[in-house]
């Protein structure tokens, strides 16, 4: 049978929502473009058992949006749009079944880019780059974006000490770091370097004893986070750890991580203002991974990945000086700047 394609009903507000499906190649996966008013639209590719298509298409949607929201913030001259595979990335994903994603991506002609996400290798992504131009973060190309998203997030947290503590010198200041993956490990080096006193936690006993060892860093259990005293809080595990019951625990003044979709509702903004904790949005500060991805979009050099990360750390002090002026919170600053961005980008087209 081969490939075919189905496009379903998208969300209001948002451009298209394909189907994918090879029964030989054992492919199931569902392709989200949420705009282009900015550019083409990149995000990555997610592999996940979900437990439903409802659960899918849901998951799909909010990430397909929130890179709208991450590629406008970095100045990246592309949309927003994502994918998943259905699946289980440990036990169904074959060579075959990416080969077919990359045949899927093909069909959208460029107005989706793909990239690794949560279960897809930058290897993945090459069997994928066989059918298609449009699959990026390709080893010898841009390469492993997870650095680059460490970095954003190190640059953007020094911002955030400077505005809450008077000074970005980090000598001393206690960071708990929540997940050491590919980001949070990188990051905690960063902080560890830069003299902060680190608190560590992950569901994976490796990662706590390097951290340990290499980093003086002390080890808390993931369920004990909100019993500690520190000053910042990196999360770089999964979304929504910032509930009400957390946040009414959390002892840090200044929240900047890597994890995306960290407030578990829109609410919790208005929560962690009330508390003056001061919150640097998910989408600004972890956008240096797109960033570098988007570097091998656009053909650009290392400079232009730099001077972009450069850029989401003037955004963030922008952010931070008007949410204070205005007496609002920085998610409500940030979304602003970029619905501002979209409609200018509307009106010009
Ligand atoms: P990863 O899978 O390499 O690391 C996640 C780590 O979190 C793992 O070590 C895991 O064991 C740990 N973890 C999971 N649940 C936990 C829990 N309950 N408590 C403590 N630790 C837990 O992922 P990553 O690439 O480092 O990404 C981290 C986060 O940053 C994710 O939310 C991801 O979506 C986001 N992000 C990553 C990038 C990137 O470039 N990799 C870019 C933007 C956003």
């Amino acid at each position: 049978m081969g490939l075919e394609l189905t496009d379903l009903d998208a969300p209001d507000g948002f451009e298209r929502l394909v189907r994918a499906r090879d029964t030989a190649a054992g492919l199931d996966a569902l392709i989200c473009v949420h705009s282009t008013v900015l550019g083409p639209a990149a995000g990555g590719c997610r592999m996940w058992d979900y437990g439903s298509d409802a659960e899918a298409i849901a998951d799909v949607t909010r990430l397909a949006r929130g890179m709208t929201f991450k590629n406008a913030m970095a100045g990246l001259g592309l949309g927003g749009g994502k994918s998943v595979i259905i699946g289980n990335a440990r036990t169904d994903k074959t060579p075959a079944l990416m080969r077919a994603f990359g045949e899927a991506v093909d069909t959208l002609k460029g107005s989706y880019y793909t990239a690794e996400d949560v279960g897809i290798s930058p290897q993945d992504m090459a069997y994928a780059a066989e059918h298609t131009a449009y699959a990026v973060g390709l080893s010898g190309a841009s390469g492993d974006p997870s650095p680059w998203t460490a970095e954003g997030v190190f640059r953007c947290l020094r911002v955030g000490a400077a505005h809450v503590f008077g000074d970005d010198v980090l000598i001393g200041r206690r960071v708990l770091i929540q997940g050491l993956g590919h980001v949070g490990m990188s990051l905690a080096e960063k902080l560890h370097e830069a003299g902060a006193d680190l608190i560590v936690t992950d569901i994976h006993e490796a990662a706590l004893d390097a951290a340990s060892r290499e980093l003086d860093a002390r080890i808390c259990q993931p369920d004990e986070i909100f019993d500690q005293q520190f000053d910042i809080f990196a999360p770089c595990a999964l979304g929504g750890v910032l509930n009400s019951a957390s946040v009414a625990r959390l002892s840090a003044r200044l929240v900047c991580g890597a994890a995306n979709n960290q407030l578990a509702s829109d609410n919790i903004a208005d929560r962690l203002r009330a508390r003056n904790i001061t919150y640097l949005p998910d989408y600004v500060v972890n956008a240096g991974g797109i960033i570098s991805v988007a570097s091998e979009i656009h053909g650009r050099d290392d400079a232009w990945r730099r001077a972009r990360l450069d850029g989401i750390a003037g955004r963030v002090a922008e952010m931070l000086n008007r949410a204070d002026t205005e007496d609002r919170s920085t998610t409500d600053v940030a979304d602003e700047m970029v619905h501002n961005m979209l409609r200018e980008a509307s009106v010009s087209a």
